[in-house]
């Protein structure tokens, strides 16, 4: 694991606590000079608010789309910002160039469980030309939108946790019971397996003793926020046909596209048992099943296209499958291995999951890597299984992520009574004068499920309310009132989190 972490000396962990020390003594200072009668207040916090959102514009200028995002750039503004919090700030490079930043307020009693607020730092790409305003300049209008790739996803999220916590702190009377930390990580849009996936694995993310998490949601266009208590879990299917090649004019049975294409069929009915579902309104779209063909693979190329006069005795089709928390995956699995790609039909397949938001254990030194870095983390193992008849392969398997949590639970955070956590952050939503919609499983993926694999009550939540959906659009944009009103929100959350009493029963 040495070659995985930071090294850590007495000299730097010094440091950190001078800094963190100067900078409580400034945040207190700060406070003492607030002006004490309400029409200053007022128009100070006018202007505050003005700087919050020059903070975000800043940030939202650093250029952290994918492909080539610059991380460097990123954790230099975040933690100037955290030295001007006062909060203490470390960085871990679990993979060289793709560094993760943590910022630390210690709690009074920093033997209870502590809370992690996470978002990530880097971006899907973009197009400019389709973009009303440049994508890094941060414009805003007249209306107050600020035009940015990361507006909403979610750059948003770490300014807002930084301006909150920069409130917390220059109020001299608060402090908090639990640690409070904030993860600043790599790569979530291309899997998070270099960036939350190695985080939350690691030592040094066990010696938070993080009982709670926040992490991204997503905007709402009514004026309840949404709240994600379980990611559906992708699984990309890859199915391969075999068959006799022959003549483009004879008739027989058992053709490789004859084959692949019963698949086609037996797969399309069950996408339609399951979009009827939603059809009929009984469930949500994140609730069911998903499966959409993405590739076909076939055909004898020549140099004018394809031989036209033979049938291929090879060809193949993509599928990219989204598994809820509730459905069973060896159900799921048998499902493919009998009826969409049975042996019998000379069929193969493989699910794999490649860039996309899940862990992927690509080899088994991987799943070794990850397994030993915590002794609560037992994943199934990979398994792959592969025999010969008659000279064919046989049908193949290797799922290479967990649906499960170590102990064998559904990925799936409470959102009941059972979880003193959520109780706590439905009533700190109600306290800042908003309101929650009913608890939703997210249809995409994001870095909440490590944390949720961890065993750890992980919800997803971005406050912006009003709001359109435009996460990873063109002219994707966010409200200046509504990033702001979402500081406020977050400071009620993070001040009721943190000074959860250690038995809240
Ligand atoms: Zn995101």
């Amino acid at each position: 694991m040495s070659s995985e972490s930071t090294t850590h000396c007495p000299l730097l962990l010094l440091l950190l606590l001078l800094l963190f020390l100067a900078g409580s003594g400034s945040a207190a200072a700060a406070s003492s000079s607030l002006p004490s009668h309400d029409g200053d207040r007022h128009h100070s916090l006018l202007s505050e608010e003005q700087q919050q959102v020059e903070r975000f514009q800043q940030y939202l200028r650093v250029r952290t789309a994918h492909p080539n995002p610059d991380y460097a750039a990123a954790v230099a503004f975040l933690s100037d910002q955290a030295r001007s919090v006062g909060l203490l700030f470390q960085t871990f490079e679990f993979v060289p160039g793709k560094p993760l930043l943590l910022l630390t307020w210690p709690g009074a009693d920093p033997s209870l469980p502590s809370i992690l607020l996470n978002s990530h730092m880097d971006s899907v790409p973009v197009e400019p030309d389709k973009w009303l305003h440049p994508p890094f300049a941060a414009h805003r209008d007249a209306d107050g939108r600020i035009y940015a790739r990361g507006a909403q996803d979610d750059k948003c999220l770490a300014v807002q946790y930084l301006e909150a916590l920069r409130a917390l702190r220059s109020d001299p009377s608060f402090v908090p019971l639990r640690s409070i930390h904030v993860s600043l990580v790599p790569d979530e849009e291309i899997g998070g397996r270099d960036g939350a996936a190695r985080f939350a694995a690691s030592e040094e993310f066990r010696r938070l003793k993080v009982g709670f998490v926040l992490d991204e949601g997503q905007a709402s266009p009514t004026d309840e926020f949404r709240v994600f208590y379980a990611d559906r879990t992708p699984w990309w299917l890859i199915v391969k046909a075999h068959g006799a090649p022959g003549h483009g004019s004879k008739m027989y049975d058992g053709s490789a596209v004859e084959n692949l294409m019963e698949t086609m069929e037996t797969v399309a009915r069950f996408r339609d048992s399951q979009f009827d579902l939603v059809k009929a309104g009984l469930k949500a779209a994140s609730e069911v099943i998903s499966v959409n063909p993405v590739y076909m693979k076939a055909g004898t190329p020549s140099p004018t296209g394809f031989v036209m006069n033979m049938q291929p005795s090879e060809c193949e089709a993509g599928f990219d499958m989204r598994l809820p928390p509730t459905a069973d995956p060896d159900l799921v699995r048998r499902r493919v291995s009998e009826e969409w790609a049975p042996i019998s039909r000379s069929l193969t397949y493989e699910v794999a999951s490649l860039e996309e938001g899940m862990v992927m254990l690509t080899s088994q030194a991987d799943h070794e890597v990850l397994r030993a870095s915590t002794h609560a983390l037992s994943f199934g193992k990979p398994h792959s299984v592969s025999a010969s008849l008659q000279g064919q392969r046989l049908p193949s398997i290797s799922e290479k992520g967990p649906i499960r949590d170590h102990a064998g639970r559904p990925l799936v955070t409470a959102t009941n009574e059972t979880n003193p956590w959520w109780t706590v952050f439905n009533q700190a939503i109600g306290a800042s004068g908003a309101k929650l919609a009913k608890p939703e499983i997210l249809s995409s993926t994001t870095d909440a499920r490590f944390m949720r694999i961890m065993g750890i009550p992980t919800l997803g939540f971005s406050p912006m309310a009003n709001t359109p959906i435009l996460l990873h659009e063109h002219n994707e944009f966010l409200k200046d009132t509504v990033f702001l009103k979402g500081i406020r929100v977050y400071e009620n959350i993070i001040r009721s989190l943190s000074t959860l009493p250690a038995d809240p029963l």
